[in-house]
């Protein structure tokens, strides 16, 4: 039979994860939440295996633990009994509930049932101090991890956030950015005399200090309150230039409550962190902090320093889409040649989002690549003869193969210690990246040579 369909290719070591790891890592971002996957067991195991092995933290992640039948009968059931036990158990202040491929498939009315459990145990629900119920639909076949992320966020600002007084404070979206990049950000705010409420939050609830007991929540995480009271917001901040308004938190707000949005990129590097401090100038009416422009200041002297051992270097950068476009707008302004860059997801805007970080350089453009998996990275990047890559641990053997170093930065890092508190954004986040990629070039120039070079 002859049929028009393009031939199907298989994803081979997927340049992505499932969507709702994404929106369980956002939920965990939030003050005395407990993510929640309605699906099977199976799910959640991966995930939390995912996320531990990257944050080396625990991950509790509640499940519906489905099974065979409830894919004919539905999950209705067992995610009440799920909500009960989470509540009895945990003491939830929210529960984040996502979807999996299953519950989708089948078709859950996630909010529908937990209307119906809302009803049907009112009395419970008081006992426990009536927790947030916060759902999301996160179908892994229709988006990566980072789709899912964003999903729960915005899913979150719209079921919490209410109109109310206006206030001072300012609402920061800095999308997945790592422990030790939320810790730095909140530094800046304060350093401008910015009250903010940054959501998610995961500096603490994903990188806590060592405790004589086990916290089953973990302390950290955005106030639930500060989220609602997000509708009064004086204004918000938002990272990622691939981000179409209509699937995020910022643009939700503006929308809804009028809350002038400042759409940025990541700000990782120079360029990208000078917006993200013009816009905080903007806000606060201050001017930028001596120390912040003291780590300006050193930034460019280094770039100056470094100069001969990154210039014309080619690299092949891979993973989120945002924070591969914030990496390729700090290595052209190094000096190197981004070769190849390649992103899992498929957001329709990343082509653009690349060029446009790229614009102000007379250079070659790279190829550029969405929906890519580790098999159409190698193939290619093959041909184009990369110095380095730089992306997240999957990336290992393509680096291995070709003896070039890998840098890593990003989500997932199970090959190296303390991924989670890789510094990427703001002056000081180019910085730290910005050693790293000189050091490794001076290492693998010392391993080729026959003479080794003590003095560089
Ligand atoms: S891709 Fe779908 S089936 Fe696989 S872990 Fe994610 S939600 Fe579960």
């Amino acid at each position: 039979m002859k049929t028009n369909a393009a031939p199907y290719v298989s994803t081979t070591n997927a340049c992505k994860l499932c969507k709702p790891l994404g929106a369980c890592l956002a939920f965990r971002g939030i003050e005395g939440a407990v993510p929640y996957l309605h699906g099977s067991q199976g799910c959640a195991t991966y995930m939390r295996r995912y996320i531990i092995s990257h944050f080396r933290e625990p991950m509790d992640i509640a499940s519906s633990s489905l099974g065979e039948k409830h894919a004919v009968y539905g999950g209705g059931p067992n995610l009440k009994l799920g909500i009960r036990n989470v509540m009895t158990k945990y003491r939830a202040g929210l529960i984040g509930i996502a979807t999996t491929c299953l519950t989708e498939t089948i078709g859950d009315d996630v909010p529908g049932i937990v209307a119906e459990f809302k009803r049907e145990f009112s009395d419970l629900l008081n006992q426990h101090g009536d927790p947030e119920i916060v759902t999301v639909a996160t179908p892994s076949y229709s988006g990566s991890h980072m789709e899912g992320f964003h999903a729960a966020v915005k899913a979150s600002v719209k079921q919490l956030a209410q109109a109310g007084p206006k206030h001072q404070g300012v609402g920061l979206f800095p999308g997945f950015v790592s422990p030790a990049d939320i810790r730095y950000l909140k530094e800046v705010l304060d350093d401008f005399g910015i009250s903010a409420t940054i959501l998610p939050d995961i500096s603490l609830t994903l990188d806590g200090p060592a405790l004589d007991e086990y916290e089953k929540v973990p302390r950290g995480g955005t106030p639930v309150e500060e989220i609602k009271s997000l509708g009064g917001a004086k204004a918000a901040i938002e990272f990622g230039r691939t981000l179409s308004k209509n699937v995020t938190a910022g643009g939700l707000l503006e929308e809804e409550y009028d809350v002038p949005l400042h759409s940025l990129g990541t700000p990782i590097g120079l360029r990208e962190s000078d917006c993200f401090f013009s816009v905080l100038e903007e806000i606060s009416g201050r001017a930028i902090p001596e120390r912040h422009a003291l780590e300006r200041g050193r930034l460019i002297d280094s770039f100056v320093d470094g100069h001969k051992y990154v210039a014309g270097k080619r690299a092949v950068v891979y993973g989120e889409a945002d924070l591969v476009v914030g990496l390729t707008s700090f290595l052209a302004e190094i000096g190197i040649k981004p070769v190849l860059c390649a992103t899992g997801s498929r957001t329709g805007r990343f082509e653009q989002s690349i060029h446009a970080v790229l614009d102000e350089f007379d250079i070659e453009l790279p190829v550029i690549r969405d929906g890519m998996d580790f098999y159409e990275i190698a193939e290619e990047a093959e041909e184009l003869h990369p110095d380095l890559l730089v992306g997240n641990s999957k990336g290992y053997h393509l680096a291995r193969r070709w003896n070039v170093p890998l840098i890593r930065v990003g989500f997932p890092i199970h090959d190296r210690f303390g991924g989670h508190r890789t510094l990427h954004v703001g002056y000081r986040g180019a910085q730290s990246i910005f050693d790293s990629v000189v050091n490794a070039l001076i290492e693998r120039k010392q391993e080729q040579s026959p003479v080794g070079y003590t003095y560089i």
